[in-house]
């Protein structure tokens, strides 16, 4: 019950992707499922970066908490060099050809993380590896949201904001890329692990200009399930343009807040959220699939 008013009568309410500390958010896996809860949410799905790790975790915590965990991944991809990221939904998690990437991915993770010290320090902001240790905590995937709580708890900035606007984002002096999967094989990857694919954020911060509409359109006729139109980094007129473009082209309608905790306080979980007759279709074409 949401204040008061009995299950039965209000709307469900779904958000479709969601981070813990596995990855970069800040709630462990548990402690996200119980955020859920107190959010009012019915269905949350756990997407962490290139990682099934939190979902064990997640999902024994669902029954107890009274939420529904979706089991879900964000998928780091590119397209023409940009990065372009892919949420799927329901994939097999013992899937060896998906495994495989993810570890790959996983790996580029970390292994760029020594010249990134290296252009911090640099700049005049040298990080102890054992800080950099201590706010990753047991994330198995490492991000620069890591590196950023570091600079942060040394002191240098104020917050996560501050260290990408500085010195992390895609242009920033402290950027070092790595190694992300080709779009296409990425879908392919969800889909033959029986899973559903959903391009996150298409027209945020860096992917727009290489997902136009006639390329989601293709997409959409090699696997692409959806696209996620209700989301922080959409304005109003961006999700007006994105629903009538997903009904041109047969694509699935997503919204949810990416929360990460802590990490981005503007991304409340449940300040975006998706229509149930969409997750009835994601959960018709994963029990399809399976
Ligand atoms: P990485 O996974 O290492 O490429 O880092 C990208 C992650 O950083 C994204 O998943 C976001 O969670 C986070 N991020 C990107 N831009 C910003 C920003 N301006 N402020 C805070 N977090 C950000
Ligand atoms: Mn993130
Ligand atoms: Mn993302
Ligand atoms: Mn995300």
């Amino acid at each position: 019950m949401v204040q008061g008013i009995p299950r039965r009568l209000r709307r469900v309410k779904i958000d479709l992707h969601a981070h813990s500390a596995i990855s970069d958010g800040t709630d462990s896996p548990a402690g996200l499922v119980a955020a859920a809860a107190a959010a009012g949410l019915d269905v949350v799905a756990l997407t962490d970066h290139d990682t099934f790790d939190g979902l064990p975790e997640a999902l024994a915590a669902a029954g107890a908490a009274g939420v529904r965990v979706l089991p879900g991944i964000e998928l780091s991809a590119e397209a023409g060099g940009v990065s372009v990221h892919l949420l799927g939904y329901g994939c097999r998690a013992d899937d060896s050809a998906l495994l495989d990437e993810l570890a790959l991915i996983r790996r580029g993770r970390s292994g760029r993380i020594p010249a990134m010290l290296a252009a911090l320090a640099a700049l005049g902001m040298p990080l102890d590896a054992g800080l950099l240790a201590r706010v990753s905590g047991n994330a198995t995937s490492i991000g620069r949201p890591h590196l950023a709580d570091a600079l942060v708890a040394q002191g240098y900035v104020a917050d996560r904001t501050e260290a990408f606007d500085k010195y992390l984002a895609d242009d920033g002096p402290a950027f070092v890329p790595r190694y992300a999967a080709p779009l296409e094989s990425a879908i392919g990857l969800i889909r033959a692990a029986g899973g559903v694919a959903v391009i996150a954020h298409p027209w945020g911060r860096v992917s727009r200009g290489v997902l136009p509409e006639h390329y989601l359109a293709e997409l959409a006729g090699r696997g692409l399930d959806g696209i996620e139109v209700d989301h922080n980094d959409h304005d109003p007129a961006t999700r007006d343009e994105l629903r009538a473009l997903a009904g041109r082209h047969g694509l699935l309608v997503t919204g949810s807040s990416d929360y990460h905790g802590l990490g981005k306080r503007d991304h409340g979980l449940g300040v975006n959220t998706t229509a149930p007759e969409a997750l009835a279709e994601i959960d018709a074409r994963i029990a399809a699939r399976g």
